[in-house]
């Protein structure tokens, strides 16, 4: 099996040439190819000596991905479904605003939290992925959006958020090495990344302690304990004051106000009660509450909430002086939540 350049820093690539003989600014030469130039293969690597390209790749593979479907949607977004390695398939997505261009990654091939609303869940887990194969998707998506005239030929990804496949804190060293390539190599802001977690409680408070300025969202789903457990089992170890006592920690340490996400079940978790609970736990909380409309999920019971009823939600948490987005139903044409293209393929 050869090694993955996609994936090292500049110095780790200079190491490398080093190790071939040669000077190190043909290290910082592969990083432009690899990260700037969309460069596939060792063997195109024209402008790299032949001698090093040979000794190169002898070891070594770029490590893109290969792309098994593009579904398109009508509001400038689109998904594709990635093969990273033989048998296993992930999902990326893009989207384009008037002034950026955005790119959902997975960070694991399914996911073990199953939650009970999320395709991803009902697959299981198979195993995380690497930091190369995150970036991977990034490059891809933005190839795909200047194909798709999406973006203009030199355009490119501004914002990344880690809300596709897996949970992102449960693959903590291959999402932060990626966090700080798309950062450092890719030349993408700290504040347009964001990362999402279910609320793995370890893994915030180690993200923490890097001091970083990314957006870290939480996903909450419920207000109360009981009917947590039973949307995220996977998670039931930490209560929803662990969960919140966590956000708060992460913006003391880093100055950044944390998004808490909450996906609205029509019947389940849409209440007057619930958002009055809701309301009262993040009072005061330097924060900021996400809305996501649920996005049906073949063979399960949950339905969207309706127009009438997430507007009240969302009422009486301004009126609790919380900052609310809603998260529009982008790509709902296109299975856009998490896991359920790569369902309707194994179908
Ligand atoms: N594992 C992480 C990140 C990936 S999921 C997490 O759970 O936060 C990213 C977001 O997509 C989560 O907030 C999740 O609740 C939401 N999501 C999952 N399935 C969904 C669905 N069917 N419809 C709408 N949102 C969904
Ligand atoms: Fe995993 Fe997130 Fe889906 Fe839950 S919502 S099963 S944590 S990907």
């Amino acid at each position: 099996m050869k090694k993955i350049l996609l994936g090292l820093s500049d110095d780790e690539l200079k190491l490398i040439a080093a190790e071939a003989g040669e000077k190190g600014y043909r290290g910082k030469q592969v990083a432009d190819l690899v990260y700037r130039h969309g460069c596939k293969e060792v063997a195109a690597m024209s402008n790299l000596p032949a001698k090093f390209r040979s000794w190169l790749g002898q070891d070594y593979e770029v490590g893109r991905s290969q792309i098994v479907k593009t579904r398109r949607g009508k509001d400038m977004t689109f998904k594709v479904l990635l093969s990273p390695a033989f048998g296993d398939l992930i999902e990326s997505v893009g989207m384009a605003y008037e002034d950026r261009f955005s790119c959902c990654v997975s960070t694991q091939v399914g996911c073990a939290i199953g939650c009970s609303f999320c395709a991803t869940g009902a697959g299981g887990f198979k195993r995380n992925l690497a930091a190369g194969e995150i970036i991977d998707q990034v490059l891809t998506v933005g190839e795909v959006a200047v194909r798709e005239k999406m973006l203009p030929p030199d355009g490119r990804v501004s914002h990344v958020v880690f809300m596709g496949m897996g949970e992102p804190l449960m693959n903590y060293d291959a999402t932060l090495t990626a966090v700080k390539l798309l950062n450092s190599e890719l030349n993408i802001g700290m504040r347009n990344i964001t990362v999402s977690t279910i609320g793995y409680v370890p893994g915030i408070y180690r993200l923490a302690a890097e001091h970083l300025q990314l957006t870290l969202a939480i996903s909450l789903h419920a207000s109360e304990d009981a009917l947590r457990r039973r949307l995220v089992p996977g998670m039931s170890r930490y209560s929803l004051k662990d969960l919140i006592e966590a956000g708060r920690h992460y913006f003391k340490e880093t100055g950044r106000r944390v998004t808490f996400e909450y996906c609205l079940l029509m019947g389940v978790n849409d209440s007057q009660s619930e958002v009055a609970r809701l309301a009262a736990l993040l009072k005061g909380i330097n924060c900021h509450v996400n809305l996501i409309p649920l996005n049906p999920v073949e063979g399960k019971n949950y339905k969207p909430p309706r127009a009438d009823q997430a507007a009240e939600f969302r009422r009486v948490l301004e009126a609790a002086d919380i900052p609310v987005t809603q998260r529009e139903q982008r790509g709902a044409g296109i299975e856009a939540a998490c896991g359920q293209l790569r369902r309707m393929q194994r179908q």
